[in-house]
């Protein structure tokens, strides 16, 4: 008899965007003249920029030519692109990577999901809360020992490595989602320093590097000494470049990194080799485009638009006197809603057609606070935001 992976029914009963959706869904269906503004779901609003359509649609049609067409590429991503990621790293963060050490996929949840495939169940799995929910949902699936380690208002929602923290793997997002709250230089260095100590390794999410403009703050792990020797870092197009629905991302395996003698880039890549066949071509084209200058202009400017959305939720928080992180350097603000959660999103939905996500959907320490994001239009966003005030100046 078939017998199922039993980690499954340790889940939670649905992912955490099924269930606002589903909610936002059942509320617009009874309400059909009350449009919902969303600001929930983490998705960009933006439509791809010209340059990098552009570079799609050419290397779609010369698919159909005899010049153009391409088959099966290199699992570990097309050179042109790997050399696009490296130039970008030096350009961005200062990091001089290998071309091999740059493995092209099709976005990070992927990524940082199948890297559990390289280690052993027997890992102690460190991981912050709140947090994405793909690290604990995926390691829990292998039913793996997780250690969890509280983000709070007195830590910024930012971590560090303590006294007695045990453990073989940590995570760490940053810019974080959902907080929006960015490790500096200096909490990095613990977190390396920590690693390179107790031969931990390091999963760092760099998803939303790109919304990082304050200069003293890290764009990438591996502007950190030694982080060559203990991290991994996954990045994503996605909202860099609006390839939420194009899907192409990347992950840092330093060929530095060797455990009990094996090289976990060769094991990484042997994993891709076996089990992935490789980004679309028509979409690393793409991709190389946003590297571009003309593609990484027209990106910031989607980048410094929702920004701008975020200032204006920033603005009337702190107008109000609302505790909360994020928003300078991310799409994202967490704030104290100092009541249950979900309850939170209820009565924003119900009451004024916003539509955020509940805290407590990353963790039990997001109990009591709230993520909005900046994927909307300034309309919008200026819509919501008086919305809220009013709704909670009455309260
Ligand atoms: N990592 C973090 C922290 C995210 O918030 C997300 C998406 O919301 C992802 C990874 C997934 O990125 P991708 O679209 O490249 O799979």
């Amino acid at each position: 008899m078939v017998k199922l992976n039993e980690n499954y029914f340790n889940l939670k009963e649905s992912y955490l965007f099924s269930t606002t959706a589903r909610k936002i869904r059942e509320y617009a269906a009874a309400n059909p003249l009350k449009p919902v503004i969303r600001m929930g779901i983490g998705d960009v609003t933006i439509p791809l920029s010209k340059t990098v359509a552009d570079a799609i649609a050419r290397a779609g049609a010369g698919m159909a030519t005899k010049e153009g067409f391409h088959g099966y590429g290199d699992e570990q991503g097309e050179g042109f692109l790997q050399e696009a990621i490296r130039a970008y790293y030096l350009s961005n963060a200062g990091v001089e990577l290998n071309k091999n050490e740059i493995f092209v996929s099709d976005g990070a949840k992927s990524d940082v999901a199948n890297f559990t495939d390289l280690f052993s169940n027997d890992n102690v799995i460190v991981i912050p809360d709140p947090v994405y929910p793909v690290y604990l949902d995926s390691n829990m699936m292998l039913g793996r020992k997780i250690t969890l380690i509280d983000g709070n208002e007195e830590n910024g929602f930012l971590p560090l490595p303590y006294e007695g923290l045990e453990g073989d793997i940590v995570y760490l997002c940053s810019p974080n989602n959902p907080t929006g709250a960015v490790y500096d230089r200096e909490g990095l260095e613990k977190w390396v320093d920590f690693a390179n100590e107790k031969g931990m390794l390091i999963l760092f999410d760099a998803a939303y590097e790109a919304f990082v403009s304050d200069s003293s703050l890290p764009h990438s792990i591996f502007e950190i000494e030694g982080a060559k020797k203990c991290a991994v870092e996954f990045c994503s197009l996605s909202k860099t470049a609006g390839f939420t629905g194009t899907r192409c991302g990347y992950t840092v395996v330093p060929e530095d990194i060797v455990i009990g003698g094996r090289s976990l880039n060769k094991m990484w890549l042997r994993r891709q080799t076996t089990k992935y066949n490789g980004t679309s071509y028509v979409i690393q084209k793409g991709a190389e485009a946003v590297f571009s200058p003309e593609g990484m202009a027209e990106c910031r400017k989607n980048i410094a638009y929702y920004k701008e959305n975020a200032r204006i939720m920033a603005d009337t928080l702190t107008k109000m006197g609302i505790w909360f992180t994020g928003g300078v350097n991310s799409p994202y603000i967490w704030l104290k809603c100092g009541m249950d959660s979900w309850e939170f999103f209820d009565m924003l939905l119900n009451e004024i057609q916003v539509a955020g996500t509940p805290g407590s959907g990353f963790g039990k320490c997001g109990e009591g606070y709230f993520r909005l994001t900046a994927f909307n239009t300034h309309e919008n966003t200026r819509e919501a935001m008086s919305r809220f005030e009013k709704l909670l100046a009455g309260k």
